[in-house]
């Protein structure tokens, strides 16, 4: 079988926080060479989601599996082995470095000589049309840049999967418009599978083949952009019940 053709799912996954359950019975699915979308309201669990799928929250309840091999018990170190990686909303990158070593450094951290991760991380800067910023110290980066090489370094492991967390938080219109267009193509000509966290709902919808609505740790509708635009139950969520007579 086709390794590409692996689904990541999560299946009645519930997180509970002492007495408060931040995600209850939450089932979805990442499928490869496609881009997913997790919106809802703040508080909604959408971080906690990814999270558990990224090996940084164990689950209370439920199941997260690659194919048939469980992986809701793994460490985020071994889910990125597997094959899922994640960038975060903040950059984490290492300050004393240029943009080059900091993905180097990802490279050689999986194993591969430091030459040969260099070479991949500047394939990866041309491919993503910022060849530029090899050599920009990580210090000071503008907040675009960051995100751009936040991407860059979680595509440094090669994964199956690729989740982002608020990736276009910050940008304007038109730097989101150019993240929608890499984010696709990560999809389209990489093969991988991504699920995207956005509060921006409009970027989501453009961009998301599938999109998840969460609201208080449940998933209260799902569906292509029309689903979800049309949905009675998102708009409530959004802007609350009582709003509407
Ligand atoms: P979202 O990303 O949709 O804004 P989160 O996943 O961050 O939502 O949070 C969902 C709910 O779980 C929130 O009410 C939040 O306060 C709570 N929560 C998240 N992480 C923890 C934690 N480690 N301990 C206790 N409560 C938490």
């Amino acid at each position: 079988t086709d390794i590409r053709q692996v689904s990541l799912d999560a299946s009645g996954v519930t997180v509970a926080f002492g007495g408060f359950r931040a995600l209850t019975d939450v089932t979805l699915s990442i499928t490869p060479g496609a881009v997913h979308g997790l919106i809802g309201p703040n508080g909604a669990g959408k971080t906690t989601m990814v999270n558990v799928l990224t090996g940084f929250q164990a689950p209370t309840g439920g199941q997260v599996t690659l194919g048939r091999r469980d992986v809701g018990v793994l460490s985020a170190h071994d889910l990125r082995r597997a094959g899922i990686a994640r960038t975060f909303q903040a950059g984490r990158l290492f300050t004393g470095f240029d943009v080059l070593d900091n993905l180097a450094v990802t490279g050689v951290g999986l194993g591969h000589s430091r030459h040969a991760s260099e070479v991949e991380a500047m394939r990866l800067l041309d491919w993503m049309g910022v060849p530029h910023l090899a050599e920009v110290p990580a210090a000071g980066l503008p907040y675009t840049d960051e995100r751009r090489v936040g991407i860059a370094r979680a595509l440094m492991f090669a994964p199956q999967f690729l989740l982002l967390d608020e990736p276009a938080a910050g940008m304007s219109e038109t730097e989101a418009a150019d993240l929608a267009a890499l984010i696709n193509r990560v999809a389209s000509d990489l093969g991988t599978g991504v699920l995207l966290i956005e509060h921006n709902v409009g970027l989501v919808l453009s961009v998301s083949d599938h999109v998840y609505v969460l609201d208080a740790g449940q998933i209260i509708e799902e569906g292509d952009r029309g689903v979800i635009t049309a949905s009675r139950a998102v708009r409530d969520a959004y802007f609350g019940a009582d709003q509407e007579a």
